[in-house]
């Protein structure tokens, strides 16, 4: 028997328990089940146990999914680098993309998303550890970039979105995420209304949740080991 069923389980009671730890109403968080490397079978599985909303990183492998699993009615979610060349794949077949961190690459997106099709919701992906082989932008651009953005037709801004270096030590996990935090509401003030804060994975939900996180991406807590 698998153990997705259980291991969702697991997942949704640290959700809550973090949720209401912080203070925060319940079903404030909303678990994005990141799916990458695992087959269709897997998704289907954790579908049935009422999730809807699924993260892959790989267009590729990612559409395929999203063609097998149509019938399903799932909402998908691009989390990792853009690659020019997959811009159209990823604009035509997912709901969200996460990992925006070029103007150029947001507006060949917007060039992409049919017009008939609803808007590609879309967050700002942060290097907020200042890492330099990661995605994201540095946190000094994120203004600029979220104003360049936002003009752009057919895409919603959001959010924002970030990956910080894993930790094991709680409080840095929560500096990392609190500055997204920080990040977002300066933006808010300076006019955008972004509703999201994309952080937390398995590893450090409950940090993120503790910072306000409004959308956790779990993978390993619900799938098990990914191969490779
Ligand atoms: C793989 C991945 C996740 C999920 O990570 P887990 O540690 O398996 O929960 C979340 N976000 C991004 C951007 C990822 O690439």
């Amino acid at each position: 028997m698998s153990s997705i069923p259980l291991n969702l389980q697991a997942v949704r009671q640290r959700i809550e328990s973090a949720t209401r730890a912080a203070g925060r109403p319940p079903r404030s968080v909303r678990l994005l089940a990141v799916s990458k490397t695992f087959p269709p079978e897997a998704v289907r599985e954790a579908a049935q146990e009422g999730l809807r909303d699924f993260g892959e990183n790989y267009a590729q492998e990612g559409i395929e999914k999203i063609r097998e699993l149509s019938a399903l009615g799932l909402t998908w979610h691009f989390i990792g680098p853009i690659q020019s060349n997959k811009t159209r794949t990823i604009a035509e077949g997912f709901d969200w993309v996460h990992s925006i961190d070029r103007a150029k690459i947001a507006a060949r997106l917007a060039e992409a998303r049919g017009p008939g099709r609803s808007e590609l919701q879309v967050c700002i992906q942060v290097n907020v550890s200042g890492e330099a082989t990661k995605g994201g932008v540095a946190p000094s651009e994120a203004a600029q970039l979220a104003e360049q953005v936002a003009v752009l037709p057919r895409l919603k801004l959001r959010g924002l979105m970030a990956v910080p270096e894993p930790t094991p030590d709680e409080a840095l996990q929560r500096r990392r995420f609190g500055q997204l935090r920080e990040l977002r509401d300066r933006l808010n003030r300076d006019g955008f209304a972004m509703d999201t804060l994309s952080m937390g994975m398995s590893a450090d939900l409950e940090a993120a949740i503790a910072e306000g996180a409004t959308l956790v991406r779990v993978g390993t807590a619900i799938f098990g080991e990914r191969r490779g």
